[in-house]
């Protein structure tokens, strides 16, 4: 039996491949308008981190993650998320003594996820986000929020759906934990399993779990805004006013909590709005993590970030019929009439492609009219016949697709020539 990939994984090559190259130089274009740093963070950290970066409690730690042991007796994790490794990385780098603050950074990498296997939900998966570090102002909420919402805007996605909610700070975020245990405590019975588990351990979890959403005790669960202190209705409402002056709208969403111990104040999700998408419609969420450096032993440091989903952002592309400019055509094909012409169309070829242009040719000793088929199987905007006479007498025939003419061509002058046809066309 042939082997085969493993489950929940998929290979990218051809069209789909072209659309992530494209997508992501475009995250990587918009992250250099945002003056945003790359980072690139191992692919596996140790246990710990995660442990403590992401929290025993959540369902990435306690059910998801891919753990081994390795030759050298190391617990260790293929990273489920990005955000606990750039915060090592924040962290062991001292990036927190730099002069220029905020620290921000973006990345874009697989993730790993020992998931039941469904439609928009891998075992390996690709994140783009980013995570800024150092500012407390509601300011970096919103531009951090605006980067999905212009990813998106881009795209020509319309159907997206950007909602907010707020957690407070870590006291206003206290009060309302033991809120929502003194409440869902005598209707223990009628939560299901996980709920029952996360009702001492993480009872902010239970508003958004999706076996229980519809019980009627749901929407009489106490209303996070009713526990925030002034600071942070304050922060929550300069966040809005922001997103405003943005002309970001928004939904607010109080059950939005998002997964993990560490937020505080801002979370926010933006999912597709679209018929049919099916339940794993959020494309990305975020929002702020004011206690996360220090719980990974770092000096105290506000940080607020999102991670966005790539298999989804193609998925609500294809729901919306939005085709992306993948088509890439050939600039020159080269043919050489024999076998005797190979050794100066490789050469020919060599210099052309180090000129700045696309170029291939004939590696199946195909005759001529198999190589103009080729041609227009790989839609070549020139194709260059390399014969005898060609060689001999120092030019270059030229069938040139983009305006249908046949030229020769003075050896010395091909580049300037292609320059000429190439630009016009761009
Ligand atoms: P999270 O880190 O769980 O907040 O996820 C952030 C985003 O990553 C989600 O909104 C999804 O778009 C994407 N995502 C999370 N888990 C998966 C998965 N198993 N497969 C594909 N995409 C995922």
């Amino acid at each position: 039996m042939i082997i085969q990939k493993p489950k929940g994984t998929y290979d990218l090559f051809g069209d789909e491949g072209k659309k992530v190259l494209y997508l992501e130089d475009l995250l990587k274009a918009l992250m250099q308008k945002y003056n945003y740093e790359y980072i690139k963070t191992p692919l596996f950290e140790v246990s710990e981190l995660f442990h403590r970066g992401v929290g025993e409690t959540s369902d990435i730690v306690s059910k998801e993650t891919y753990d081994f042991v390795d030759r050298g007796e190391r617990k260790m994790t293929l990273r489920p998320e990005g955000t606990a490794g750039v915060v090592r990385s924040f962290i062991e780098n001292k990036m927190y003594g730099r002069a220029s603050q905020p620290t921000k950074l973006w990345y874009f990498g697989p993730m790993y996820r020992y998931e039941r296997p469904q439609s928009g939900r891998y075992r390996e998966f690709y994140q783009f986000g980013v995570e800024a570090f150092g500012s407390s102002d509601p300011l970096l909420d919103a531009e951090v929020i605006s980067i999905p919402v212009n990813f998106f805007k881009l795209l020509g996605l319309r159907g997206v759906r950007v909602n907010i909610n707020t957690l407070g700070d870590i006291e206003s975020r206290q009060n309302y934990r033991k809120a929502l245990i003194n409440y869902f405590k005598p209707h223990i019975d009628c939560l299901c399993c996980d709920c029952k588990n996360r009702l001492e351990n993480n009872p902010l979890r239970i508003l958004d779990c999706k076996v229980d959403h519809d019980l009627d005790i749901m929407k009489n669960a106490p209303k996070i805004y009713d526990y925030l202190n002034e600071s942070s209705k304050k922060h929550y409402e300069e966040v809005k006013n922001y997103l405003s002056s943005l002309d970001i709208e928004y939904i607010e969403n109080p059950n939005i909590v998002r997964g993990l111990d560490y937020y505080t104040h801002t979370v926010f999700e933006v999912e597709a709005n679209v018929e049919g998408f099916g339940a794993q419609n959020v494309l990305c969420g975020g929002g702020r993590y004011n206690s996360l450096v220090e719980a990974v032993d770092g000096p105290s440091t506000p940080g607020v970030g999102f991670a966005l989903g790539l298999e989804r952002v193609l998925t609500a592309l294809e729901f919306e019929k939005k085709e992306l400019p993948i088509e890439d055509k050939l600039d020159v094909y080269v043919i050489p009439v024999t076998e005797k012409e190979k050794e100066y169309s490789i050469s020919l070829v060599n210099t052309l492609r180090m000129s700045g242009f696309s170029v291939d040719m004939d590696y199946m000793s195909r005759n001529v009219k198999g190589n103009f088929k080729q041609a227009d199987r790989l839609c070549a905007k020139v194709v260059i016949i390399v014969g005898e006479d060609e060689i001999n007498q120092g030019y270059l025939s030229i069938k040139n697709n983009i305006n249908n003419t046949e030229d020769k061509i003075d050896n010395d002058y091909i580049i300037n020539y292609l320059d000429e046809v190439i630009e016009e066309v761009e």
